[in-house]
């Protein structure tokens, strides 16, 4: 590294790992909770027409109140709460961390979790705690977790519900009481609230340090990148104010009003999604030496044979599948792979080339 780099940049960036992403030319994408499902050829026309009017000469709406509004009566926003509109929930969760950070104070989450909470926290200039979760299922660790924010006191505390990479929802009383302990803001990362019943969007305003993030990316609209917060007015207003300006560019307010005003398309995908994610699940079960966890998600986390996973995992990726591997990142994820649930042929060649791993 050169003087300057290293004089430059701060050590805790330089001791980081750029977020990788492979190179998936070629293969069966099950690596990234995509969607796998396009739209039907009429919509796909009605949507570029919808498109001709945006001007690209001009910036967008600032606050994206058209697309705000549609966000509002599609999703069931609170009449009573603030919206926030973030260039994926990446972009929120930084929005946030900007906003509260100062030295000394913490972001905590749940290990093994969403990594960007740690890598953002980092990037903030703040300390991150990280929680483990129970080794057997993944559930919280209600004692160690009231310990920790007792000790701790996080200005922060993110809970991806249900989480992610496990892909377990967690017990609603245990995080009610998380909310009512902690000394700072509770964010509910609910990116995947298409693939479950439970929501705590609707018990926005009950406390007043709870706001509920979402994003559009695992419903079907990744490649837009659009993430929302729903929250106290008072306190959202405060937290746009680190937001850049026109975040959220003519194309993705446009394609997005547009996609949410066919809500029904992508709330059918999502229904066969949840589907073909029981089939992958019964069929994983039955699989010598295969376990797979539990989800309310659009992937599955399958723990396979100790020493094994990179092995399993090369020998996929050689049948045209890529997954995740997530052995060796996190202690409680040796062992495991993550399969997102894909079109019903994806998820079968997946099979086929899962039970004939060496
Ligand atoms: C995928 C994911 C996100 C990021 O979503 P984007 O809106 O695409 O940035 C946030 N949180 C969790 C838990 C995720 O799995």
């Amino acid at each position: 590294m050169s003087n300057l780099t290293e004089h430059l940049i701060r050590p805790e960036i330089r001791n980081l790992d750029a977020y990788q992403v492979p190179d998936a030319a070629g293969l069966i994408k099950l690596d990234a909770m995509e969607n796998p499902y396009t739209w039907p050829e009429e919509l796909r026309r009605e949507w570029l027409e919808a498109l001709q009017v945006v001007h690209l000469n001009r910036y967008p709406d600032p606050q994206g109140n058209e697309l705000r509004a549609v966000l509002r009566a599609s999703m069931g926003i609170p009449d009573a709460m603030g919206l926030l509109l973030g260039n994926g929930s990446d972009e929120l969760i930084q929005m946030l961390a900007l906003a509260v950070a100062q030295p000394g104070r913490k972001i905590l989450s749940l290990d093994p979790g969403f990594v960007m909470y740690r890598m953002i926290a980092r990037f903030a200039g703040m300390a991150y705690v990280g929680v483990p979760l129970r080794a057997e299922d993944f559930s919280l660790d209600l004692p160690a977790l009231s310990a920790a924010l007792e000790r701790e006191q996080p200005a922060i505390v993110f809970i991806a519900y249900p989480n992610n990479p496990t892909g377990n929802l967690f017990d609603a009383d245990a995080v009610v009481r998380i909310i009512e302990a902690a000394p700072g803001l509770v964010v509910f990362d609910e990116a995947y609230a298409p693939f479950t019943d439970r929501s705590f969007l609707p018990r926005l305003g009950d406390w007043s340090n709870l706001v509920v993030m979402r994003t559009l990316s695992k419903m079907g609209l990744a490649g837009l990148r659009l993430g929302y917060l729903a929250g106290p007015n008072e306190l959202l207003a405060e937290i746009d104010k680190t937001r850049l300006p026109y975040n959220i560019g003519v194309l993705t307010q446009a394609s997005a009003a547009f996609a949410l005003r066919h809500r029904e398309v992508l709330d059918e995908q999502t229904r066969r999604i949840r589907g073909e994610r029981s089939r992958l699940f019964a069929r994983l079960s039955g699989l010598d030496g295969v376990r797979p966890y539990p989800s309310e998600t659009n992937f599955i986390l399958l723990r396979v044979p100790t020493g094994r996973a990179g092995e399993i995992f090369e020998s996929l990726k050689r049948s045209g599948v890529l997954v995740k591997n997530l052995d060796g990142t996190q202690p409680l994820l040796e062992d495991c792979l993550r399969v997102t649930v894909g079109r019903a042929e994806e998820n079968d060649a997946f099979l086929v080339a899962l039970a004939s791993a060496p």
